[in-house]
């Protein structure tokens, strides 16, 4: 599905003088890197505030814990997402509260989270950014800030892509809501050589609160304010990152084009729906999904392993259907979309390195197995 070989080898130089850097200065916690990367993402993103921490699900949990909710209330999630959304809620002992999604962009229905916020006393919303596309940050910015519930947009998949608020401005995922949290797992779009994450916000308190929380609560040496977490972002990866945010949007455009070639090649076939776009959002492709009719999915991913050519469902389950989550009383036919899309999705391979012989192959088993 990726080939972070290929990657890597075209920066090799670039990424072994930085890591030979740090290795030379030992300063494996906490370095110079982890400052300077910092910084760099904070201009890319035109952010106020970034905070590294170990990884996305931890910026997940930190960006909770900031909010400082009492135990037990009603935090709303997509019902089709990453386990990763759902389980930092359950794990703070939050009440996760699922939200349907469109069928088409995959991501949060704002109809549908209206509806929730009449019905619950809702005290957080994490929209997703499924894919590597904006989730209708408009609408749900709106019903956000009407009924002031504070926005954590889950931004692992969609670093870099930009989306046109209602009143023209334009802005980058992960710093449309109060807090934005981002992922640099090696296969996201921007991916280090291990794990790693990081919070974007441009609330001084809520910055102040995360960096304490990342750090054991830490107001200063020994001083403890808060309860917290170790979740650090090694500087050997922040160098690594550091280099690769350089990249990132000759990265985005590679998979763009990608995305492009496939759409073209499949608008036509019966049986194939290529991703929907919104138009508020750019999209920058982490993952190029495609729906088939149910039943047909199955046998038109074997018939892809059977030529060599990986593909995968991302996700076979819905979250509310998830034993870990059953306690949550949601039961089959809940969320007919989402349950639906589990059955219907699948990504095929894009990444940087994509070749004019992969492509050419990849999209003639494709359109062989739809035209017979
Ligand atoms: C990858 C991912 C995460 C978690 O990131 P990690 O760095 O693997 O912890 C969270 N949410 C979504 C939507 C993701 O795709």
């Amino acid at each position: 599905m990726v080939d972070l070989f290929g990657q890597y080898r075209e920066i090799e130089t670039e990424i072994l003088a930085e890591v030979k850097e740090v290795m030379e200065n030992t300063a494996f916690i906490n370095g110079p890197a982890v400052h300077d990367f910092s910084m760099a993402l904070k201009d890319y993103l035109g952010s106020k505030y970034i905070i590294t921490c170990g990884n996305g699900t931890d910026a997940l949990q930190i960006a909770l814990m900031a909010l400082e909710l009492p135990r037990g209330v009603k935090v709303a999630v997509p019902a089709f997402t990453y386990v990763a959304t759902v389980e930092v809620i359950a794990l703070l002992k939050l009440t996760p509260v699922f939200i349907e999604v469109d069928p088409d962009t995959f991501n949060m229905d704002p109809a549908h989270l209206e509806g929730m916020i009449q019905k619950h006393e809702l005290r957080a919303i994490i929209p997703v950014h499924l894919y590597g596309q904006s989730a209708d940050m408009n609408r749900i910015g709106k019903l956000a800030e009407d009924s002031g519930i504070p926005v954590i947009e889950d931004n692992a998949q969609a670093i870099g892509a930009d989306y046109q608020l209602a009143n023209g401005e334009v802005k980058k995922t992960g710093t449309m809501g109060n807090i934005g949290t981002f992922s640099f797992f090696p296969s996201k779009n921007l991916g280090a050589f291990g794990d790693g994450g990081a919070l974007s916000t441009i609330d001084t308190d809520l910055a102040k609160r995360m960096k304490m929380i990342a750090n054991h609560g830490q107001s200063s040496k020994y001083i403890h304010d808060l309860v917290g977490l170790n979740s650090r972002l090694d500087t050997l990866q922040a160098a690594i990152l550091k280099v690769k945010l350089k990249h990132l949007d000759d990265y985005i455009s590679r998979r763009q084009a990608v995305a492009a070639r496939y759409d073209r090649e499949f608008s036509d076939l019966s049986g194939l729906k290529i991703p929907a776009r919104d138009k508020a959002s750019t999209h920058v492709f982490h993952q190029y999904t495609i729906k088939v009719e149910t039943g047909e999915r199955d046998r038109l991913k074997e018939f892809l392993a059977t030529k060599n050519i990986p593909s995968v469902v991302y996700y076979p389950v819905a979250q509310h259907l998830q034993k870990a989550y059953e306690a949550f009383g949601y039961k089959e036919g809940s969320f007919p979309v989402s349950e639906q899309l589990c059955k219907q999705v699948l990504s095929l391979p894009i990444h940087t390195q994509m070749k004019e012989d992969d492509l050419v192959y990849i999209c003639g088993h494709v359109k062989a197995y739809f035209n017979g």
